[in-house]
């Protein structure tokens, strides 16, 4: 497998499983599933309510801990420092694990700089071994990296073939913040698996659109954790290490670039509000 290191020399594969939107009661065989079919970074969240399915097809798995590379992520009711401390435990608790790979702060809402304390200090603690950040424009990147001890090692961004994040992607090399994917497939938005372009490469590399698209944002050097919870297709898009897409084609790909969110805009005020209010 294909890794990436970190900014503080940890080492992460760049091709991961995620598990957002499956029901935890499928997560459990999706993730033994996943394993199975070779994938070792698994990606869930507080907010996806299945941390502990995911915990018992670790426990349940052959694969040794060390072998494995586990995201969790920080929900917006629990910003702050106490609340991050022991929303941290909890999730670990569920997990059924000692340490967690890497901690992502999942929203850049409420009190962040709290949060990103408490995950310094379990950080320096050896609880975790990389901590970062989700949907952070690169403004609040900026501001959360010059304004602390420890610069995120992830920011996790919406990214795939309709919303590039090209120059977000650039302010992070800059600060040697490593980009994630998520969404690489923009849950299938948009007609992205029937799209023209996609299905003329894929007849002509003989890959699938979403080997395509996988392998167009891993050669961008992009992190990428696609979903499914079905195993053909799990395994479709883990072999995408044996074909490379020419510097022509990456080009092509780029002018699908509409520079804008398929899902939400997080400058949204009103969209701020809602995800603010979620847990009042
Ligand atoms: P995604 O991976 O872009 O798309 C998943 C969808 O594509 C599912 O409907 C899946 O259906 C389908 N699919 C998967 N492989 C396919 C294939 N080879 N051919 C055709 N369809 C295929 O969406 P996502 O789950 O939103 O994003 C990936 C991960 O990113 C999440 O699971 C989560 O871990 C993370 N994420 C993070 C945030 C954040 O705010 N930090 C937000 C969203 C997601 P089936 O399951 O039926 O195969």
């Amino acid at each position: 497998m294909k890794t990436v290191i970190l900014n503080n020399g940890v080492e992460m594969p760049i091709l991961g499983f995620g598990v957002y939107q499956i029901k935890p009661e499928e997560t459990e065989k999706s993730v033994l599933d996943a394993i199975e079919v070779g994938y070792r970074s698994i990606d869930t969240a507080t907010a996806y309510n299945n941390e502990e399915a995911v915990g018992r097809a670790i426990k349940n798995s052959a694969i040794d801990r060390s072998e494995l590379f586990i995201t969790t992520k920080l929900w917006i009711q629990y910003a702050g420092y106490e609340k991050a401390k022991k929303a941290f435990d909890t999730s670990l608790k569920k997990l059924q694990l000692d340490y967690l790979d890497l901690y992502l702060i999942h929203q850049p809402f409420g009190d962040v700089y709290g949060a990103w304390r408490a995950m310094e200090e379990l950080y320096k603690e050896g609880r975790i071994r990389a901590i970062g950040v989700c949907n952070f424009q690169a403004d609040r990147l900026v501001d959360l990296s010059i304004n602390n001890d420890i610069t995120p090692a992830i920011n996790q961004i919406e990214t795939h073939v309709f919303n590039q994040q090209i120059n977000n992607q650039q302010v992070m090399k800059k600060y040697n913040i490593q980009i994630e994917s998520w969404g690489p497939f923009a849950e299938g938005k948009n007609n992205m698996f029937t799209n023209e372009l996609l299905v003329s490469m894929g007849g002509k590399y003989n890959k699938s659109v979403a080997q395509i698209v996988l392998r167009w944002l891993i050669q961008r050097n992009v992190v990428v954790i696609p979903k499914s919870v079905r195993k053909e297709r799990m395994i479709e898009n883990f072999n995408v290490f044996d074909f490379e897409l020419s510097s022509i084609d990456m080009q092509k790909i780029s002018t699908l670039d509409t520079g804008a969110s398929l899902f939400f805009d997080h400058h949204d005020p009103e969209m701020v509000k809602r995800l603010c209010s979620l847990h009042k």
